[in-house]
């Protein structure tokens, strides 16, 4: 199957977060909304001891955390949840960027459907929206800014402190996609002045199917979202259903981990990416990275090698590494990618690029070899 290297489509989950689950399925068996046994408390306890983990790794208090199914969930929230205060205040501009993930892009979409009224700002040849265009587009009606921190393509980080700023001193509503950051870049997260947050267990080391939306409070209030989803009153009535408590448990041990980890992890991150550079450095294949490698979190390298098919190597190379061409929600079919296309790359470019992505405790002597492997298949595939 060859050495995993797809970490920004989902990571493996940490042997000590699948103990706690397991403990979690073994032991804790109520419903964390139950209010007439022992049992019911037992669950509450750990779903709040979670909350609690959660909101330490963002530096929030536990009551702007709110539990969702992950970040599709958690980006459908923030924006759709907004229509209703829109239509009160007649608030309807949104400024976002061309390189969302789908579950921002298309949750945008729909709403512009609706009439609302969308600036797309794209990314330059480095990968990075420009803060000043953003500045530039925002307007008396500017309801709400959404940017992702990292891209999940390119490993691009975007400028959200900047924009947090000027989003605050306007009194516009920003939420920030942190998918891709959640548990890495824990300090940036915590220094960024956002009103709402999205992100997902499985993106850190934790389980799939569980993530959180975090909500800002400011003179005490949360944002003006309302329930897009009808149900029971979990979550604050934003996320109803019956609350996965080993999956909250894991996400929590995860948020704990990342915790006391990230900083040694980017330490490894930051050798493996040397690492790769280097071997393609010294391979003799024309590459370059796509995107400006200095905005590049440590973790993920989008790499064009001119000449060769990016389908055919990661065919070719299966055997040595799971690598990727774009983002695993559209990557399906093959198609190129909007993001690579966004910030200007030709056809040929895009379809001669691919994207590594790898995790802390990966052997990165395991790692070398293994794109040394897929080094010399694609010098093979060179036309
Ligand atoms: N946003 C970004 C930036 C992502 O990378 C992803 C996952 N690829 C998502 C949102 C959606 O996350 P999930 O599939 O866990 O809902």
């Amino acid at each position: 199957m060859g050495i995993y290297l797809d970490y920004n489509a989902t990571t493996p989950i940490n042997s000590d977060v699948l103990d706690e689950m397991i403990y979690v399925y073994k032991n804790v068996v109520g419903n964390a909304d139950s209010r007439t046994h022992d049992y019911g408390d037992a669950a509450r306890e750990v779903v709040e001891s979670s909350r609690k983990k959660v909101a330490d790794l963002f530096g929030v208090n536990s009551d702007e955390v709110f539990f969702t199914s992950g970040a599709t969930e958690s980006n459908n929230i923030a924006i759709q949840g907004l229509k209703e205060y829109a239509n009160n205040t007649g608030k309807k501009h949104i400024i976002t960027t061309s390189i969302e993930h789908k579950a921002v892009l298309e949750t945008i979409k729909h709403l512009e459907k609706e009439g609302f009224e969308v600036d797309y700002i794209n990314p330059g040849i480095n990968g990075r929206v420009d803060y000043k265009e953003i500045f530039s587009k925002m307007r008396e009606d500017t309801l709400l800014i959404s940017v992702m921190h990292v891209n999940n393509e390119t490993g691009i980080i975007q400028p959200i402190i900047e924009i947090g700023k000027e989003a605050e001193k306007r009194n516009i509503l920003f939420h920030v996609d942190a998918t891709q950051s959640s548990g890495k870049l824990v300090d940036e997260l915590r220094k960024c002045k956002y009103n709402m947050l999205s992100c997902s267990a499985h993106k850190f080391y934790g389980p799939q199917g569980i993530g959180a939306l975090i909500l800002k409070k400011k003179d005490y209030k949360l944002p003006p979202i309302t329930p897009i989803m009808f149900g029971g009153q979990q979550e604050h009535g934003i996320s109803p259903g019956t609350i996965p408590v080993a999956l909250v448990a894991g996400f929590g041990k995860a948020c704990e981990i990342a915790m006391d980890r990230h900083e040694e992890n980017e330490l490894s991150y930051k050798k493996i990416h040397s690492m790769i550079l280097g071997l393609l450095e010294n391979s003799k294949l024309k590459y370059h990275v796509n995107g400006d490698v200095k905005y590049c979190i440590p973790c993920t390298l989008n790499i064009c090698i001119e000449g060769v098919s990016s389908e055919a190597l990661m065919l070719s190379s299966k055997q040595y590494c799971g690598i990727s061409n774009g983002s695993a929600c559209t990557s399906k079919s093959y198609a190129h990618s909007y993001v690579l296309k966004a910030m200007g790359l030709s056809e040929d470019e895009m379809d001669s690029s691919i994207r590594i992505s790898w995790g802390a405790d990966e052997d990165p002597e395991m790692i070398k070899e293994n794109i040394i492997h897929m080094i010399n298949v694609a010098k093979e595939l060179v036309f």
